[in-house]
């Protein structure tokens, strides 16, 4: 029975390493003379350069090519071909999928995708779950609003590729989607890391169902890094009895990256369906070895509609650097996706992440799952003001649990904080993604 097959794909995901290069240049090649023959945008883009498809010979030369930034793609959008603009490489009637990027940095990205493009979406998410475990046993629950957003809207396809079995959660609201888990048994689901917690304290505050007494037994995040901070990670498990395993993907780019169930701390990359590079965020310079963090720039080799052609992600990545137990010989990224090139900002000179400040928190045994960061200015001095939440039963131990989150915060990101204690449920609570970082200070 396949079932009991490990890998999804035995034969790509145990390719040697050097093999899987060689396919990862042919396969640029490809891509990238099709959206030079059938997109004026990257025709333009790659004219304008000089760089014709029979000058891509090695991946030297690809890192010639210039990158595709979001802000491209937003201003060619709502032209001809209608919304998508020229970077569209078939006639419209062939696109069979509208979604769109959600937008916190302005104006949507439209993404149009065909149904070979739609196809090839559920196979790399069925890398991903078989990966994380899934199988054709599965009950598989999916609690989220099937809307313009990518979301998990592959992850629903490729469950039933994979032969699992699948029930849609979209319009039930929170306390009825529980309930729906309970009565059916579910095996699995998929949220975000901000989702799966608030169902946790729903169930547990507002029904008084222990989510440790339902069957699920693995849940997938994605949206947002959570599942690869390890203290995000531990409470949602605990919260559970379940194992929690993280994915990034993107709607411009694809479904590209997986925690498998060995859990060893980063994310495999899909090599044979997308080529990563990383790039010092200050030098430019291409970072091959392990351990060092820069931006990531991404190809998806495959996807033909609305082609996603060394496109800047500003995800903040590093790669891994032993093998992964499972055997796969995808590279992983460490640690998942740190942070966004454009959310690391420098507080008084010094690099923080959102992240970092998320995995101390959630590290304290006697603060809530919520917290918010505001950085702003006094006169000319940076300043950062940290709102936690003390769980009910653990007022009265509000000093030690300030002065172990001080020490931990100095520790984990050399900078200092004001601290507001407030009271627990009365920060804000999300349904879908979590917005806990504003910075107030002027942009130069
Ligand atoms: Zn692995």
């Amino acid at each position: 029975m396949y079932s009991d097959q490990k890998y999804w794909n035995p034969i790509l995901e145990t390719l040697p390493h050097e093999k899987l290069r060689d396919l990862q240049l042919k396969k640029f090649k490809r891509i990238f003379r099709w959206g030079y023959d059938h997109s004026k945008f990257h025709r333009a883009l790659y004219d304008k350069a000089g760089i014709k498809p029979d000058d891509i010979r090695s991946f030297d030369d690809i890192r010639k090519i210039p990158v595709v930034e979001k802000s491209m793609m937003r201003e060619i959008q709502r032209k001809d071909p209608f919304p998508y603009g020229d970077m569209l490489c078939v006639p419209l009637e062939e696109v069979s999928e509208y979604r769109q990027t959600s937008g916190t940095t302005g104006q949507p990205v439209y993404q149009a995708d065909t149904w070979q493009d739609w196809e090839w979406w559920s196979e790399c998410w069925s890398f991903i779950l078989w990966a994380q475990g899934y199988r054709p046993k599965d009950r598989v629950f999916l609690p989220f609003g099937y809307n313009v957003f990518v979301a998990f809207w592959a992850g629903h396809y490729a469950a039933e590729k994979i032969g699992a079995e699948v029930v849609p959660g979209g319009v039930l609201d929170t306390q009825a989607r529980i309930l729906k888990i309970q009565e059916i048994h579910a095996t699995a689901m998929m949220a975000t890391p901000t989702y799966v917690l608030g169902m946790a304290d729903t169930a547990k505050n507002k029904m008084g169902i222990d989510p440790r007494s339902l069957t699920i037994n693995k849940i997938t995040c994605a949206g947002e890094p959570g599942a690869s901070i390890p203290t995000t990670k531990a409470r949602m498990e605990e919260a559970w009895n379940a194992k929690v395993y993280d994915h990034a993907g993107a709607t411009e780019i694809g479904a590209w990256s997986f925690e498998c169930i060995e859990q060893s701390g980063g994310l495999h990359v899909n090599e044979a369906f997308f080529l990563v590079e990383i790039q010092d965020i200050e030098t430019g310079e291409y970072i091959e070895e392990p351990g060092r963090r820069g931006k990531m720039i991404i190809t998806a080799l495959d996807r033909i509609g609305q082609p996603c052609i060394r496109f800047d992600s500003k995800d903040v990545i590093m790669w891994a650097s032993d093998p992964c137990p499972c055997g796969r010989t995808f590279r992983r990224i460490k640690g998942g996706v740190i942070g966004r090139a454009d959310d690391i900002t420098k507080v008084k000179g010094v690099l923080l992440s959102p992240a970092a400040i998320e995995e101390v928190v959630r590290g304290i045994t006697g603060l809530s799952d919520e917290f918010e960061v505001i950085v702003d200015k006094k006169g000319d001095v940076d300043r950062i003001t940290l709102k936690i939440e003390l769980m009910p039963d653990a007022v009265n131990r509000k000093d030690p649990i300030e002065a172990e989150l001080k020490d931990q915060l100095r520790l984990k990101t050399n900078l200092g904080y004001i601290l507001e204690f407030h009271e627990f449920g009365s920060l804000p609570r999300y349904e879908v993604k979590a917005k806990r970082f504003k910075d107030l200070r002027e942009k130069h």
